[in-house]
């Protein structure tokens, strides 16, 4: 069957149409029949991108909200060219990423009107996505009336933390009273390249000890024990943890005291300076984007190479939160990269796993600056630690609970 799956954000929606069901997951033959995404929905140069037999197309067009938006994908995939479906009938399913599920959600689920109504209130942890995630919602529901809508969190695969990895050292009172707890992101792909590596080793994730590395634009690292997750970097939002594109990551928190007292800075200018003004681009002062950062450091000969700086301190807090997962794990059985950077940037694996042979962790030269945006093992030979590349595939996860859901075997 046919799933299609929504990432719906403030200006943007990503799609997916994935064939799907149960027995196809079984063989992991499941795969994608077309993607794309709806970028600067409201704004100038609106526009659709989308792949579909290896061919790329692109249509500047206005898109002046969601809904145009979410309409414009299914002319696309009901348009005679390229002739993608023959009828939206055959759409049997569609799965909605939903970003924070905060207690409320271990798994994906079915919405009905009741759980749409416990997502908005897990809005006030995800301020500027849950709102959206069920905007995309309430608009598929209009175009896709009769059939299942799933909804796949972010936090969901962190609910097995046990609670002294997710409290805070905060009074307890604030944990009782609003809930302030480490819920951790990026879930869905922790869980599929955990997922997958097993099956690359031919040895099941519950049988594993494993560290996955995210690094996109936000960047986040998780400890799964036997298939669980048992710890992760970011918190009670996507800020903590690993330096990020424009996040901070970790940082005493009284920094923030310190300089919103001295700039008088609002709550909201501060929260602008961490999440938007900070990691990669705050200390280069060039770019968020890698690219951008490793091309201007390996050229630059005058002054203070900070372009050099962000790149060591991303990579030195990436060797760190790994070192702290093997303790946390008692010594891994795989680490696993991930993301746009983890999939494609080998000098930050490089530099980030470089002297943690004392831990069994050691990646082959050679075969690290090889494997670029696809899956492969850079171990070396005799490292105890296997170490691999696995692009993620968030949208597989999505379809296949939705599948999962609509069966009733989640
Ligand atoms: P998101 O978190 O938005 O999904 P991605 O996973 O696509 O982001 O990752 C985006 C990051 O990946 C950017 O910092 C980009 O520079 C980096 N990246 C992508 N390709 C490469 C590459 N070939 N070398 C280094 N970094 C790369």
């Amino acid at each position: 069957m046919k799933i299609l799956t929504l990432n719906c954000g403030s200006s943007s929606i990503k799609f997916d149409v994935i064939e799907t069901d149960l027995e196809l997951i079984q063989q992991g033959a499941d795969y994608s029949i077309v993607r794309g995404l709806v970028e600067k929905i409201g704004l100038p140069g609106s526009q659709i991108r989308y792949t579909y037999n290896g061919e790329s197309y692109k249509d500047v067009v206005e898109i002046l909200d969601h809904t145009e938006a979410l309409k414009k994908i299914i002319d696309v995939l009901t348009g005679d060219s390229p002739h993608i479906l023959e009828s939206l009938e055959e759409i049997a399913g569609v799965g909605h990423r939903l970003v924070h599920g905060a207690e409320v959600f271990s798994k994906s689920i079915l919405i009905d009107e009741e759980v749409e109504k416990q997502v908005d209130e897990c809005s006030e942890f995800a301020p500027l996505h849950n709102p959206q995630n069920l905007k995309g919602v309430r608009i598929a529901k209009e175009f896709f009336p009769n059939v299942a809508h799933v909804g796949v969190f972010d936090t969901g695969f962190h609910h097995s933390m046990p609670p002294y990895a997710y409290i805070y050292p905060l009074p307890y009172y604030f944990y009782r009273k609003y809930k302030i707890r480490r819920y951790g992101f990026h879930g869905t792909s922790h869980r599929f390249v955990s997922f997958r590596v097993g099956q690359l080793i031919g040895i099941p994730r519950e049988k594993l000890k494993i560290i996955t590395v995210h690094l996109g634009n936000g960047c986040s690292i998780c400890a799964i024990d036997h298939g669980k997750s048992v710890d992760t970097s970011m918190g009670i939002t996507p800020l903590e943890g690993l330096m990020m594109g424009t996040r901070t990551g970790d940082l005493d928190p009284a920094v923030i005291l310190h300089i919103m007292a001295k700039e008088d800075l609002s709550l909201h200018q501060a929260d602008t300076m961490m999440n938007k003004h900070s990691g990669l681009y705050g200390v280069s002062g060039i770019s968020n984007d890698l690219r951008e950062i490793i091309e201007v450091m390996d050229n630059e000969t005058e002054g203070v190479n900070r372009a050099r700086l962000a790149f060591d301190m991303f990579c030195y807090r990436v060797k760190k939160y790994i070192s702290a997962y093997m303790g946390v794990l008692g010594g891994a059985d795989v680490v696993v990269f991930t993301g746009g950077i983890g999939e494609n940037a080998w000098q930050v694996r490089e530099v980030a796993t470089h002297g943690l042979d004392f831990m069994g962790i050691r990646i082959d030269p050679v075969q690290n600056r090889e494997i670029l945006g696809r899956e492969g093992d850079i171990t070396a030979e005799g490292a105890t630690v296997r170490t691999f590349v696995v692009p993620t595939n968030e949208e597989l996860v999505i379809a296949r609970d939705t599948v999962r859901c609509m069966e009733g075997v989640l």
